[in-house]
């Protein structure tokens, strides 16, 4: 098998059919052989109905992997990785923004420079608010100036990579799992080519404001200690402070005899140190939520039905 294709699918119903016929007709006179790994992610509508459908039929070789819930795009694509049987193996989205012709392009890319081990895409043309992309920005730059790895800004998921780098990928068992981060830790040489987003074929985005809030503070803290670094800096800071604000209120005492007014600074220190007490304090819940989660070793996915062919 030369080529897997990895497709998470979460509400798609709609899509898969077309998708596996936009990829079949992208492939066609290829050469080589390729196959479709489908990641039910426990969808609501009738995906899971539609991947049987198509299964069956084998117009090409599919797997359908079906989780028992909804377990996030992130386990899909480790799942997927796991049963991908192919030299190279390919993440795609199931609703045709990412046109199925661009991986045959990475493919070939592949083969003729080995010097690459992955090739991945980045949108060049984003259609998107100019406060969504203040903030990516604002994101990117505050993680690469914290975090040890480098990402990539508009890199996406979208990227074909050798098996050694599925190996690499799989390795890494960690249950929060953050694939630019993944991606970027486990390093090879990366070959970026422009892509331009297609419009959702059909369906609706699963990102959101706050979702893509939790996703960037997942990836901070799942790539630096940075952020636990911040309490020290704030004690030392505020007690330093505290440290001068002391000589100057028994200075004032001694040679100007003025007594300590006191009410509405005592009231402000409070809330100002307390907040600040509080601030940090969730910082490391966050680490030790992590460790917890982590600490219980449970697998990223649970996989309620795998259906795959006859390898040869
Ligand atoms: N997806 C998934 N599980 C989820 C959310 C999304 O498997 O919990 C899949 C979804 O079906 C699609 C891909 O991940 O194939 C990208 O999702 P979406 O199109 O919502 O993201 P966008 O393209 O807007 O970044
Ligand atoms: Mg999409």
């Amino acid at each position: 098998m030369k080529l897997s294709l990895v497709v998470p699918c979460y509400n798609e119903a709609e899509n898969v059919a077309p998708f596996q016929a936009a990829v079949i007709s992208a492939f066609e006179g290829c050469g080589y052989d390729y196959e479709i790994v489908f990641i039910n992610d426990g969808s609501k509508d009738a995906t899971l109905h539609n991947l049987k459908k198509i299964h069956s039929e084998q117009k090409c070789p599919v797997k359908v992997i079906s989780f028992s819930r909804n377990f996030g795009k992130e386990a899909g694509l480790f799942a997927g990785l796991q049963y991908a049987s192919g030299e190279y193996i390919s993440l795609i989205d199931a609703d045709l923004q990412q046109r199925p012709e661009i991986v045959r392009d990475m493919v070939k890319i592949l083969d003729e420079q080995p010097q690459y081990d992955v090739v991945a895409a980045y949108q060049d043309r984003r259609r998107e608010g100019k406060v969504l992309s203040f903030f990516k920005k604002s994101f990117y730059s505050i993680i690469n100036k914290l975090s040890d790895v480098t990402l990539q800004s508009d890199a996406s998921d979208f990227r074909t990579f050798r098996r050694s780098v599925r190996d690499s990928i799989l390795s890494l068992t960690e249950y929060h799992r953050f694939s630019k981060g993944i991606f970027a830790w486990v390093g090879y040489d990366t070959y970026f080519i422009p892509y331009t987003a297609c419009e959702r074929a059909s369906g609706t985005t699963k990102w959101n404001f706050w979702k893509l809030t939790e996703y960037a503070i997942e990836g901070i803290i799942g790539y630096s200690t940075a952020p636990l670094r911040l309490a020290t800096v704030l004690g030392t800071v505020t007690g330093i402070a505290a440290i001068f604000y002391l000589i100057w209120v028994v200075a004032e005492k001694l040679f100007r005899g003025i007594a300590v007014p006191g009410y509405a600074t005592i009231i402000v220190l409070i809330l100002l140190l307390g907040s600040i007490q509080l601030f940090c304090i969730g910082i490391i819940g966050e680490y030790v939520g992590r460790t917890f989660e982590q600490s219980k070793d449970r697998p990223v996915y649970i996989a309620k039905e795998v259906l795959t062919y006859e390898e040869t």
